[in-house]
Order: C-alpha cells, then structure tokens, then sequence
C-alpha cells in the first residue's frame, strides 16, 4: 500500500509519453514503408523499458529491442506482446526461456549451437537474425565466416530447429558527417551478406540496419525495418544537430526543489577541495541531486535552472548535493528560495541533456542511462 510519504518525491524524472510517442510516430511516418523497432535496453535507456515499450507499440512501433534477452524476458512477463528481438548474448544466457517467451535471438555465430540445442530441448523452433559484423568490430560474424554461418543456419532451418527471420548489422560512424564513406563500405558488405543469405536457401524477410543516426540521415539504410533507440527518446544522436532540427522532444526531464539558500562571503570556498570560491558577497543554493542521482561528478560548470533564471554549478558535484551560486545580493531572501523548482533539463528551462552531457564529456546516451535508481520516474501519460 502507497504510504503518505511516498506521494510527492523530492527529485524526479519525468517521462512525458505524448513526446515518446510524438517521436515514434514522426520516425515511422519517416522511413514508411520501413518497420520501427523501438529499442528499449538498459531499462528504456533509463526512461522504464515496459512504460516505453508500451507507448512505443501505441504509437506504431512493430517490434521491441533489447541488447539481452533477460531485458526482452522481464517485457514479455509484463504483457508485452510485440515481436521481441535480443542480440548480446553469453554462455549464460537463457535461449531456451527466450524460444519458449517466442523471442527472437539475434546470432553472431558462437550460439548458434546454444540456440540450436535449447530449441531441441524446447520442442520449438528458435526464431533467428543473423548478424554480420561488416565494419563496427563488436558483435556479429566476421565477412569470413560469413558463409559458414549461412551454411549451418541453413542446414538447422531444413531440420526445423531454427528459422532464419532476419539479417542485420550495425554501424559504427553513422553519426558522423565525415563518416559518410565508413556507411557506405559496411552497406555493401551488409547487401553483400544478405546475397550469401539467400545463395543458401535463406529467404530472409527481415532486413535491417539502420540506428537513429543512419535512420535520420541515411533513407538509404532503412531496408524492411530501422532500429531506434536514440531518437525515440527524443534525443539528437548528432554533435551539430538538436532534437528540435530533427523535429524530435525531448522525452526525459530532470528535476527537483531548492534545498537550502543561504547568505555567503566573498571569498567563501564552495564544497569538497574549494574548487570554488565565491567572487563577490552573495548567496548560495543547494540542490539536493548528486552523483548518486545521475548528475556527474565531473560536470563543474553545468547549466541549471531554479524558478525562470539559468545558474551555473558551483564547485564540485558530492554524492547527493551541488551549489549553485546565485550571484545575488547577500540580503536577497527572494531569488531561489527554498522549495524554487529546479530543473536541470526539461520543458520549463529548454535545457537539453545535452549540456549536461557536455559538461560531463560524455553524451546525452549515457547521461539518460545513468540516472540513479533512488530518483523516481514520473510517468505522464499519453492522451
Ligand atoms: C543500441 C542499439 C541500437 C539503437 O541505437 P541508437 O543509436 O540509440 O538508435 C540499434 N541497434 C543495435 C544493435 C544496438 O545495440
């Protein structure tokens, strides 16, 4: 039973599900007639992967993504009934809980025989895509095994044990305006794959490649189906280019209340090691969100928002607080007081997690996925 204290979180991160399915459904209309699988790992890239999966589904994504098939197993238990589709995969994995849960396993080459012996003993055909690996060097067979794999694949699809649904890849520079010729390379070898497919009897009626950044930029690259993680999420997977440009909004906010303000000297060193010390008498915030929370230790500088006006974190980031310096006067008990709304992204201060990414030297991916587990999500619903 939800107690009183429960009710009103003190942090938050807020999913507004009519942006996640405004994106979903701009991609779709995008790359139709191309599929869109929402990929929805890492807990829906940190925005709740069953809350996301089911708005996604909504809004017209065909099929969920997930890198293990643990994450497609914990969709499944929650009602999710879409075609699943998982693609990491170790000597642990449970492929035989996946066949029977009806989800397809994508197949780099060294569990194929994993997949093939927890069909056996399921009495069910595993439903497979194969990868390729044509040029990003993680998962998915080498160009020379290529053949070997089509030809095991083939021989396990006459027997019944495995069906060959798709063939894919992935891209390693399709977010980069300079990498235009990488794609072009591992496009070929890609359609080069899908022939040998075919040479061996493979019909192969699934056919994709395409990330958010290859689905954005590439129309080339959206084959039968595209793979969106990023974009959906309202996230720009480009350096140069905002969710805005791309027609995309942002889907996670991140926010809280003025925890403390108090009256500061000149002179006065903020937080752990005086990395900052006040230029001028003024006063002082406190928000109550760390590195515990998500917020990176290493984000010095990072732009924050308190009730209408931007501050700038002031000092180091601890393990559940920062400072913000107001840069106000010593007396002044109006600006930022105490329970002012602070956002460090969101709709009310426009601010992307990009600048928060920025300032942490990482990217708006990884911020989203970091958030803590002690924040709340605040699901707002779609219509
Ligand atoms: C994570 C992932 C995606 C989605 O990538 P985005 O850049 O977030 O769109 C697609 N395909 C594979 C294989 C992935 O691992």
């Amino acid at each position: 039973m939800a107690t009183s204290w429960t009710a009103e979180p003190e942090r938050w991160v807020t999913i507004d599900h009519a942006a996640l399915a405004h994106n979903v459904e701009t991609i779709a209309r995008w790359v139709k007639p191309a599929q869109v699988m929402a990929v929805v790992k890492a807990d829906g890239y940190g925005h709740g992967a069953v809350e996301v999966a089911k708005t996604a589904v909504a809004a017209g994504a065909t099929w969920i993504g997930t890198a293990h098939i643990r994450e497609a197993l914990e969709l499944r238990e929650a009602g999710i009934t879409a075609p699943l589709l998982a693609w990491l995969h170790t000597i642990r994995t449970p492929f035989r809980a996946a066949i029977e849960h009806n989800i397809d396993i994508g197949v780099s080459g060294p569990e194929i025989e994993m997949v093939a012996e927890a069909a056996r003993a399921a009495d069910l055909p595993a439903r497979i895509h194969l990868k390729i690996d044509t040029g990003l060097s993680r998962n998915g067979a080498a160009p020379e095994q290529w053949d070997e794999l089509c030809k095991r694949a083939s021989e396990l699809q006459q027997t019944g044990i495995v069906r060959v649904v798709g063939v894919f890849t992935h891209f390693a520079t399709a977010d980069d305006p300079d990498g235009e010729a990488a794609v072009d390379e591992q496009l070929a070898a890609y359609h080069q794959a899908v022939d040998t497919a075919r040479k061996h009897g493979l019909t192969v009626d699934v056919r994709h490649v395409a990330n958010s950044p290859a689905l954005l930029s590439r129309p080339d690259t959206h084959l039968d189906m595209v793979r969106a993680g990023v974009a959906i999420y309202g996230l720009s997977p480009f350096a140069e280019r905002t969710p805005e440009d791309l027609g995309l909004r942002q889907v996670m906010s991140f926010g809280t209340t003025v925890a403390n303000n108090k009256p500061a000297d000149e002179g006065t060193g903020v937080s752990y090691g005086y990395a900052y010390r006040c230029q001028t008498p003024t006063r002082l915030a406190l928000v109550p969100c760390g590195y515990a929370d998500g917020v990176p230790r290493i984000a010095e500088g990072a732009p924050v928002w308190i009730d209408g006006n931007y501050y700038r974190v002031a000092g180091r980031i601890a393990m559940d607080q920062f400072v913000v310096d107001l840069n106000t006067d010593r007396d002044d008990e109006l600006t930022a007081p105490v329970g002012a709304p602070v956002e460090l992204f969101g709709p009310k201060s426009g601010l992307t997690s990009d600048a928060w990414a920025l300032a942490a030297g990482t990217i708006n991916y990884e911020l989203v996925t970091r958030i803590g587990a002690r924040v709340p999500r605040i699901h707002k619903p779609w219509i």
